[in-house]
């Protein structure tokens, strides 16, 4: 490998990413002895991340955002090793190890761990329209979707507001839940709402058991949600969605007059991972059970791994099923991590073990459930605790710093 130019900032370790995934990462590498001895850089364009879990009752304001931030910046300079790169990665050089940011700056490392992620938005260009559709995943997603609906519940706004969900998966529901539990709560100064929640599929939560999403489904229509199934969303206009009722016999295609479209159809690789020089299937970056990063050839590229929602664990060249959720984003930063190390110290490599599933807790508005495998309970004020819960635990794993 040529040396360095002076322009290029060296460290021990690169985390691209400070999210669920790569804080983790740093988490597990100050753990241990040697970990702590790193230099260390965290990159992200957020100093700041908001709990994605409960980002639906973060917009709602339902969960102040104070009580719902981890301070990544705070965590990561909290050790005298370890430093928070504000900016964004514009791409990677796999084989030399370098990652350049917009801002012209170039960082080079012995060890880069990959903890992009993804995004919460519809594919481009199948649907008509569809771009226009907001997620709400991160914080400036949840200010912006917030402040339309301010606009449009303000007494001057349109007389009967209508806001589309698309996506009955867990995301969907949740969100359709928390606008009927924020609509059931207007004032004079903040109108009620109608809600529609459109799923493509001929049921809800359909990656969970079928009493999941029958249960799903009677509480979001008593708490006021116009339920559309197997409806597709077909076009977006300015005033209105297009979509196909296949519930008749015959499908037919409606037009419903709409004034903010929420998209809660699955997320994608986020954009800048098609130019990091991993191996991709779906968009997403394949890796190795080791979690580490492959190339085009599907042999692993030294020094590179790759955790998170970015993952695309391949197997005999088979993709592996993992889930794209918290607990998955720690399982594997505790594999990267200890592998990492493992590398520096030309000690043996430890293996992912995949697991394909884990309890979920569904919030519906005032209604909750939890589910796992075809056990649901419908509980819904121990749920809302134990969310909560889980997300203290959850920031007191990163400390006091990372309150700040
Ligand atoms: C609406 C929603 C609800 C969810 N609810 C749950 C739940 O209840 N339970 C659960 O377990 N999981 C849930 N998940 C899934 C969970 O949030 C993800 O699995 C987790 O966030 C993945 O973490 P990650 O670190 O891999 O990536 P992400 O959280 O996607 O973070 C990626 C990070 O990379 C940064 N980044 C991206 N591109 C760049 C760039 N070019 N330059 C610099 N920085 C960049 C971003 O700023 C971000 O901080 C939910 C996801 C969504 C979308």
């Amino acid at each position: 490998m040529s040396s360095p130019s002076p322009a290029v900032e060296r460290y021990d370790v690169l985390i691209l990413g400070g999210s669920m995934a790569g804080v983790e990462v740093l988490y597990q590498l100050r753990r241990k002895r040697r970990g702590r001895t790193l230099r260390v850089g965290v990159v992200d364009r957020q100093e700041v991340h908001g709990y994605i879990p409960l980002c639906q009752e973060r917009l709602s304001r339902r969960l102040h955002d104070a009580h719902a931030r981890l301070h990544t910046a705070g965590y990561v300079t909290a050790a005298p090793n370890a430093e928070m790169i504000v900016g964004t990665v514009t791409r990677m050089n796999s084989t030399a190890r370098r990652v350049f940011l917009e801002d012209g700056r170039a960082l080079e490392a012995e060890m880069i761990v990959v903890a992009l992620g993804s995004v919460l938005a519809p594919p481009a260009h199948r649907i008509p329209g569809v771009e226009g559709a907001l997620g709400v995943k991160f914080d400036h997603e949840a200010h912006e979707v917030r402040d339309r609906l301010q606009q449009l519940r303000a007494p001057s706004g349109p007389t009967q507001p209508r806001v589309v969900v698309v996506g009955g998966g867990i995301s969907g529901v949740e969100m359709a839940g928390e606008l009927a539990w924020m609509s059931q709560r207007s004032d004079d100064l903040q109108r009620p709402f109608e809600i529609t929640l459109l799923h493509s599929g001929p049921r809800l939560l359909p990656a969970l058991c079928e009493r999941a999403g029958t249960l799903a489904a009677d509480h979001l229509e008593a708490q006021g949600v116009d339920l559309r199934v197997k409806a597709r969303l077909m076009e977006m206009r300015s005033d209105g969605i297009l979509f196909e009722d296949r519930v008749p016999t015959t499908p037919e295609q409606l037009e419903m007059p709409t004034d903010l479209v929420l998209w809660a159809g699955g997320v994608r690789p986020a954009p800048v991972l098609e130019r990091l020089g991993i191996a991709r299937r779906d968009g997403w970056l394949t890796v190795n059970r080791e979690l580490r990063a492959l190339d085009a050839d599907g042999a692993a590229i030294e020094g590179v791994f790759v955790v998170g929602d970015a993952a695309c664990v391949v197997d005999d060249d088979a993709v592996w099923p993992t889930m794209k959720r918290a607990i998955e984003c720690l399982w594997q930063a505790k594999v990267a991590a200890a592998n990492l190390l493992a590398s520096l110290e030309g000690a043996a490599t430890r293996v992912h073990r995949l697991r394909e599933d884990f309890p979920h807790g569904v919030s519906i508005g005032a209604r909750s459930l939890v589910v796992y495998g075809p056990l649901v309970l419908d509980l819904p004020r121990i749920n809302t605790w134990f969310r909560r819960f889980l997300m203290r635990r959850y920031f007191a794993r990163y400390g006091a710093r990372a309150r700040g």
